[in-house]
C-alpha cells in the first residue's frame, strides 16, 4: 500500500509528509472527554475526526496504537487552578460517589460513540487510575528544577522553563505578552506567576476526590494526566497527538512543557487539531440555550431541532467539512446531509446489482486515484465525498444503460465503495439488525411462493400472498420475480 499521507502539523504550521518515528508502528494520542455530563456536538467532532485518521492509518497497513483518555479527576472550572472539580461538584449535588458519576457518563459516551460508528481506541486510560504515575512525573519535573512546592501544592515554573526552552511554541504566544496580559487573580497568590499551572493541588477540606502524596492530600492537575498517560502507553516520543483547537492553549502547550521538562525532549512529532462547531452561526454554550447533546440530536428533543437526525446523518454532516474548518449546524444543513447520505448509500445497493459487460466507458482508475489524492491531502473528506458522488453518478448511468462497465472495473468500483464509503468514512446503513432480519425472511418466503407457482401449486402461492397481505406486505409480481413493500 502506497503511504502518501500528508498532514497539517500545528507545531510547524505546515503540511508535512507523515513519516512515523518507527514505521509501521504509529502512536496516536487524543484528548478524550471529561465525564460529568452527556456527550454533545462538541464531543462528536474530535471523535469523528480522529476516527477517520485512525481508520485511514489502518487502511495504509500501519500498526496503530490509539490511546484516548477519560478525564475523571482534576478538571477544574474555567481551567483555573482553584475551584471545584466538575465531577466532584456533580457528585456532591446529586449525592453520588464521584466514580458513580464517572462510570455513568463514560458508559453513555461509549453508547453515543458506537451509534456514530466511532471505533474504540486500543487503550482508554482514566486519570484516576494513574495517580502514582502523575506524582512520579511531577517529582521528575521538580528534580529538573522546573516546578516548586507551596503549601502542599506543586506548580510548574513557566518562567524558569522558558529560560531554557520555548514556552508558547505551539500556540505562538510569547511569555512577555502573557506577563503583561495576566493580572494577579485573587486566591492565586501562592503561585510565583499567574501563568504557572498546578501539577499537584492540595485538596480543600470539602474536596472529595483526593489522594495521598508526599506533599499533601490532593489531586493532580489536568494537563499532567495527558503527559503521563501518553508517555506510559506510547513512550517518551510518539507520532501524533490530537484534540480540539480549544485545547491548543493552555492544555497542549502545558503538555509540551511538562514532557520536555520531565524527559528533556519534545514528545510529539505531529500535533493535529480539529476546528469547532457553531450552531446557527453562534458559539455553543449552556448559557446561550443552544447546547445540544447527542441524545437530543438523535431523538429530535430540543427546541432548536425541527426533527431527529440519525447518528449517521450527524457523522456524514461532520465529514462533509474539512476537519480544520468550522462547521455550522443548522436544520437546513443537516437535512441536506441526510438526503446526500441516503443517495450515497442507495447507490451502494444498486452497485451490487449492476451487470458487467465486455467493455467499460467509465474511468474507474482515475476515480480511485482522485479518492486517494483527496484523503492523502490532510484528510480532505469533503473533496473525497465529492469524488464518491462521481461514483454515484456512474452507478446510475450504468444502471440506465447510458454507460458500460466491464467485470474488472465493476470489481474495482465495488472495492472502492467498500474502502472509502464504509471502511474509511465509516458510513453504514442505519436499518436495525432486526428489520434487516425481517426483510431477509420476507424475501425467503416470497422465493418459496415463486417456487410453488412454478410447480403450479397455486393454492399455496395464494395462501402465502394472503397471509403477507394481512401483515401489511404488498406484493407485486414482476417479469423475473417479485417486489414487495411494507406499509
Ligand atoms: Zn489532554
Amino acid at each position: 500500500m502506497d503511504k502518501n499521507l500528508i498532514i497539517y502539523n500545528s507545531l510547524t504550521r505546515k503540511k508535512e509528509k507523515f513519516e512515523p518515528i518507527k514505521s509501521p508502528y504509529v502512536g496516536l494520542y487524543v484528548c478524550g472527554p471529561t465525564v460529568y455530563g452527556d456527550a454533545h456536538l462538541g464531543h462528536a467532532r474530535p471523535a469523528i475526526t480522529f476516527d477517520l485518521l485512525y481508520r485511514y492509518l489502518k487502511h495504509l497497513d500501519y500498526k496503530v496504537r490509539y490511546v484516548r483518555n477519560i478525564t475523571d479527576v482534576g478538571h477544574l472550572e474555567n481551567d483555573a487552578d482553584d475551584g471545584e472539580d466538575k465531577i466532584a461538584k456533580k457528585a456532591r449535588l446529586e449525592q453520588l460517589e464521584p466514580m458513580e458519576v464517572v462510570e455513568y457518563f463514560t458508559h453513555r459516551y461509549h453508547e453515543n460513540m458506537e451509534a456514530l460508528n466511532v471505533l474504540r481506541p486500543n487503550i482508554e486510560p482514566k486519570a484516576s487510575g494513574h495517580i502514582i504515575e502523575q506524582q512520579l512525573m511531577a517529582e521528575k519535573i521538580i528534580e529538573h528544577g522546573f516546578a516548586y512546592e507551596v503549601n502542599g501544592s506543586i506548580y510548574f515554573d513557566v518562567e524558569k522553563y522558558n529560560e531554557k526552552h520555548d514556552y508558547g511554541k505551539l500556540s505562538g504566544r510569547k511569555l512577555e505578552d502573557l506577563q503583561s496580559n495576566t493580572r494577579q487573580l485573587e486566591g492565586q497568590d501562592e503561585k510565583k506567576n499567574p501563568f504557572d499551572f498546578a501539577l499537584w493541588k492540595k485538596a480543600a477540606p470539602e474536596h472529595i476526590m483526593r489522594w495521598p502524596s508526599k506533599w499533601s492530600e490532593g489531586f493532580p492537575g489536568w494537563h499532567l494526566e495527558c503527559s503521563t498517560m501518553s508517555t506510559k502507553y506510547l513512550g517518551e516520543q510518539f507520532d501524533i497527538h490530537g484534540g480540539g483547537m480549544d485545547l491548543l492553549f493552555p492544555h497542549h502547550e502545558c503538555e509540551i512543557a511538562q514532557s520536555t521538562a520531565a524527559n528533556g525532549k519534545e514528545s510529539v512529532k505531529y500535533w493535529m487539531h480539529n476546528n469547532m462547531i457553531t450552531i446557527n452561526g453562534q458559539k455553543m454554550g449552556k448559557s446561550l440555550g443552544n447546547f445540544i447533546t447527542l441524545e437530543e440530536l438523535f431523538s429530535g428533543n430540543h427546541k432548536l431541532l425541527e426533527k431527529p437526525y440519525s447518528p449517521m446523518t450527524v457523522r456524514f454532516f461532520i465529514l462533509q467539512a474539512h476537519y480544520r474548518s468550522t462547521v455550522d449546524f443548522s436544520n437546513e444543513a443537516l437535512q441536506a446531509a441526510e438526503k446526500g447520505l441516503e443517495r450515497l448509500l442507495k447507490a451502494g445497493k444498486i452497485l451490487q446489482q449492476l451487470i458487467a459487460e465486455k467493455e467499460s466507458t467509465v474511468n474507474i482508475d482515475e476515480l480511485k486515484a482522485n479518492c486517494y489524492q483527496s484523503i492523502n491531502d490532510d484528510l480532505n473528506s469533503p473533496i473525497l465525498i465529492a469524488h464518491l458522488f462521481e461514483a454515484v453518478r456512474f452507478i446510475y448511468l450504468i444502471k440506465e444503460g447510458k454507460e458500460k462497465i466491464n467485470a474488472k472495473d465493476l470489481e474495482q468500483l465495488k472495492n472502492l465503495y467498500q474502502t472509502f464509503v464504509y471502511d474509511i468514512l465509516g458510513l453504514q446503513e442505519e436499518q436495525s439488525d432486526n428489520s434487516e432480519f425481517t426483510s431477509d425472511l420476507i424475501d425467503m418466503i416470497l422465493t418459496l411462493r415463486l417456487e410453488a407457482k412454478k410447480n403450479k401449486d397455486f393454492s399455496t402461492a395464494d395462501k402465502i400472498r394472503d397471509e403477507l397481505t394481512k401483515k401489511g406486505i404488498t406484493i407485486k409480481d414482476t417479469k423475473d420475480g417479485f417486489e414487495w413493500e411494507q406499509n
